[in-house]
């Protein structure tokens, strides 16, 4: 499928697992995956087992197009995996979908994941016959291999996790299961969150990319999952191990910027709070005189909460999001396209006739959108619109699990902050600096901010051409 012109950049995955002896647990993983769709609304599926039998169904599209009563019915169970993705490597196509699976002799191996591997074509050659170079497919065929090693041990798929994930570089989080126990794991920088959770009244554990999910299907919050951690969940309950060399935590501040839901917790921090904290440190940095502050629905809500309590200047809804265009099969047509960016985002005139604006998002990364937004927000009335952004220019790409594209496509990569005002057609512009974001997340860990500095924490493909400039403009 050919992407869709008004579709955004691509974003992280969502993965849930769960164990909980006493129950069916798909209908908790449709839950949860619901939770999670904002992280991906390509595909989405769910593995199951009952402890003799593991089962699969996945497909194209949102959770709620993919399963309905007789699918999830047809997944049985107290032990299950989940996922819903955004292509990040790989195209967009059937197979890429997830949890994917696998049968070793006995073993039956489902997995999912979330993130980007930055080595997947050196593991490839190491493996004759792969069917599939996506980077899921890459790692449960790694595994795969090592189970079948290791067969006669009753702890096949624990003990080939354990020795293979080490050779995983980059960006991942992971949830694989066989007929009877749950497998999470974290790579050892941390880029993309895991959370674990605890079923009321010991009724088994769950993993989730988010806190929101474990509040869906009522779940207590129990911890991280550790960068470098793999935690194994089966009958005598929750055992963690290490088997990463030690690596400093970089996680991905765009997690708090941008992905993650706002009602989300990540290291004891809530991301709409951090984000308040952003517009708060914004308005520091880039005061503007205006007579409203109007956020971009609904990344740019928080961010502009705090510009406006910081700046003193009233805050107002100036763009409705239609919720439900999502992402679509159907290709526009040219009546629709020329409606642009309204099918997504629509003004209210009453609101910004006469008005100095302050537009607030949380990013700009091609520019197309924030462009054609200030044209909106300008034909509704505003008298001027003064763009900040909660957080830095954007100018690398992203090798962690955010595919945003090579630099070519980057506007901050090819042009020079006023020369961004002056494309965008803004009055002003103001981005939050790297330090006002990192302090502004303030949980004191290490962050990754590559695709803002250039600093990548960890190894990245060596043959990218993404990192070329080749823009014309
Ligand atoms: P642009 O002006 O760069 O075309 O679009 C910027 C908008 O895209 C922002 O409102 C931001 O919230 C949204 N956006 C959609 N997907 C992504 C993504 O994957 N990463 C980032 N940073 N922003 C995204
Ligand atoms: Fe996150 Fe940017 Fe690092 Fe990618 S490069 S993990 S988007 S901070
Ligand atoms: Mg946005």
């Amino acid at each position: 499928m050919a992407r869709h012109p008004l579709d955004p950049p691509g974003e992280a995955c969502g993965v849930f697992g769960i164990y909980s002896p006493r129950q069916r647990v798909s209908p908790l993983i449709y839950f949860g995956l619901s939770a999670l769709q904002h992280r991906g609304q390509e595909s989405a599926g769910i593995a199951t087992s009952d402890g003799n039998l593991l089962t699969v169904h996945r497909d194209m599209g949102l959770v709620a197009q993919v399963f309905d009563e007789p699918s999830l019915a047809a997944l049985d169970g107290h032990v299950g995996i989940g996922h819903t993705r955004y292509s990040t490597t790989g195209a967009t196509v059937w197979e890429n979908s997830q949890p994917v699976h696998r049968q070793i002799g006995d073993t039956s191996l489902a997995l999912a994941h979330n993130g980007n591997l930055t080595n997947t074509a050196e593991l490839a050659e190491g493996i004759d016959g792969l069917r599939s170079t996506s980077d899921s497919h890459v790692m449960a065929e790694s595994i795969a291999r090592a189970v079948e090693d290791g067969r006669s041990d009753a702890r096949g798929l624990e003990n080939a996790i354990l020795e293979v994930i080490p050779t995983f570089e980059g960006a991942f989080c992971l949830v694989a299961m066989d007929q009877g126990r749950l497998i999470a794991a974290r790579d050892s920088n941390g880029f993309r969150p895991l959370c674990l959770g605890e079923l009321p009244d010991e009724e088994g554990y769950v993993v989730a990319s988010e806190t929101a999910a474990l509040d869906l299907v009522g779940a207590r919050y129990v911890r991280e999952v550790e960068p470098g951690e793999v935690l194994v969940i089966d009958a005598s309950g929750v055992r963690s191990f290490h088997p990463f060399p030690k690596t400093n935590p970089t996680f991905c501040v765009f997690e708090y910027v941008y992905f993650a839901r706002p009602d989300t917790r990540i290291g004891g921090v809530s991301v709409h709070a951090a984000r308040q904290r952003m517009g708060v440190r914004l308005a520091r940095e880039h005061p503007a005189h205006a007579d409203l502050v109007v956020p971009v629905p609904e990344s740019g809500i928080p961010a502009a909460q705090g510009f406006s309590r910081q700046s003193g200047i009233p805050y107002g809804d100036g763009l409705v999001k239609n919720r439900y265009v999502g992402r679509t099969f159907i290709e526009p047509n040219q009546l629709i396209r020329d409606q642009g960016i309204r099918m997504k985002l629509n003004p209210i005139p009453e609101n910004l006739v006469g008005r100095r604006v302050v537009l607030v998002d949380d990013s700009i990364v091609r520019g197309s959108t924030t462009r054609k937004l200030i044209r909106l927000v300008r034909s509704a009335g505003a008298d001027e619109v003064h763009v900040r952004i909660s957080s830095p220019p954007y100018r690398w790409p992203c090798f962690y699990g955010m595919d945003t594209g090579d630099r070519s496509t980057l506007i901050a990569a090819n042009m020079e902050i006023d020369e961004i005002r002056d494309h965008i057609g803004a009055d002003s512009i103001g981005y939050l600096s790297v330090d006002g974001l990192v302090e502004s997340i303030g949980n004191g860990e290490g962050h990754c901010t590559a695709c803002l500095t250039g600093e990548y924490p960890a190894p990245i493909p060596e043959d990218s051409d993404k990192l070329l400039l080749e823009k014309t403009r």
